[in-house]
């Protein structure tokens, strides 16, 4: 299927000038401060070019200019263009099983303040904890400075969610179902602009910028959470499926003799390397607190206990087979282990290479790293703010209008 015909010439032009905008911007955004002698170098655009678009990103409030002396040509000021904070500031969310936490992001990724709090349930509804959300985020809505200005909310969540609207289909570790959450969301803390993502989701976009799998264009992001859920990144894109629903490789079957799945289906990948599984081989019960359960595994393997060792080679095949068959599946070139995965990464990488190394086809294996991820939990509210960044990167002037109207 072809994307769409070419435009007709004034709306090409206006195209060009938006995806320009949204280059340097971008570049900002994730730099905090780039020259303009970068930015020409960068882009392949010439200075007068550069210097409109940044006079767009001035008047619309997002960046600022300053001219300082750089040593390569002292005495003579050259202009860096900084990210401006306050000129948009998303609110960042992250919605767990036993605490909810909520963060002011500026342009740039300055965090302005942080809250967080525990659920009163794990299994308590969405009202509940969409009333929580919105009681930890107006103090720190009303402690930004003055003139902030505020352009959505993104909110990370487990769980299937449709990319479109935020509603969650299910997140049975919360018992959760149909829930119009990014409504809910967005009524709860009186903003217009919501996206609700899935954690895997908005971990690979947060690693892809910000993190482990910055310099890679084709990424795939492995969630150990309850199960397992994948963050897939292909051509730089994010790969969310017709509704936003893929990635959910933890259900895909790959022991059909093996044990029945909270999904209902029987032998997923994650009956075999999810918490379930380390728990089953280990004797350590998990029941909701994970922290817990990760430090007695990780202290149970610094003091060399055996059976410890061999359930890390059993999931570490496990993991091996399913990277194996992804490899050949997506070609990707780096693939990054989050969740509870990032702290056990050290004792699982040799059995996953090992498997891997048997499953994957020779070429598209030769040219595969696998890695531990660098943001660890943090990825999931830095991906979040990301989510409302990417929709203002995408087109400024259109979302700055919008958030200066509400
Ligand atoms: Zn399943």
């Amino acid at each position: 299927m072809i994307d769409h015909l070419p435009h007709p010439r004034g709306i090409a032009a206006d195209e060009l000038r938006r995806h320009n905008l949204s280059t340097v911007l971008e570049a900002i955004h994730l730099e905090g401060a780039v020259s303009r002698a970068d930015l020409t170098a960068r882009t392949g655009l010439n200075r007068s070019t550069i210097r409109g678009l940044l006079v767009e990103l001035i008047d619309l409030g997002l960046i600022v200019e300053d001219s300082v002396t750089t040593k390569t040509s002292p005495g003579r000021p050259s202009s860096v263009a900084r990210a401006r904070p306050t000129g948009a500031i998303a609110l960042a969310v992250e919605l767990e099983v036993d605490y909810t936490v909520v963060s002011t992001v500026g342009l740039g990724g300055h965090i302005f303040d942080t809250a967080r709090a525990s659920n009163p349930s794990p299994d308590a509804p969405p009202g509940t904890i969409v009333t929580l959300l919105s009681d930890l985020a107006a103090p720190l809505l009303k402690a930004l400075p003055a003139n902030s200005v505020l352009i959505g909310a993104g909110v990370a969540a487990a769980g299937l969610v449709r990319r479109s609207d935020g509603f969650l289909t299910v997140s049975p570790n919360r018992g959760w179902s149909d829930a119009p959450l990014g409504e809910m969301i967005a009524e709860g803390l009186g903003i217009g602009d919501v996206s609700v993502s899935n954690e895997a989701d908005v971990s690979v976009l947060a690693e892809s910028r910000r993190g482990a799998a910055r310099d890679h264009r084709n990424v795939i992001y492995v969630a150990g959470e309850v199960g397992l859920g994948l963050g897939v990144v292909v051509d730089g894109k994010p790969m969310t499926g017709a509704a936003g629903y893929a990635g959910e490789a933890g259900h895909t079957v790959l022991n059909p003799n093996g044990r029945p799945c909270r999904c209902g289906s029987t032998g997923c990948w994650e009956t075999e390397v999810g918490e379930d599984a380390f728990a089953r081989l280990t004797g350590i019960e998990w029941q909701g607190r994970r922290q817990e359960m990760i430090d007695e595994l990780l202290r149970r393997a610094h003091l060399g206990d055996a059976d410890v060792f061999a359930a890390f080679r059993e999931i570490g095949r496990w993991l091996g087979i399913g990277i194996g068959n992804l490899v050949n599946i997506f070609n990707p070139d780096l693939i990054v282990f989050g969740g509870f995965y990032h702290p056990l990464f050290p004792f699982l990488e040799q059995a996953i290479n090992d498997t891997a190394s048997t499953v994957a086809l020779s070429a598209p294996w030769s040219t595969c790293r696998i890695c531990p991820s660098e943001l660890g939990l943090d990825a999931r509210l830095i991906g979040a703010a990301e989510l409302v960044f990417t929709e203002l990167i995408a087109d400024p002037a259109a979302m700055i209008a919008r958030s200066r109207r509400h």
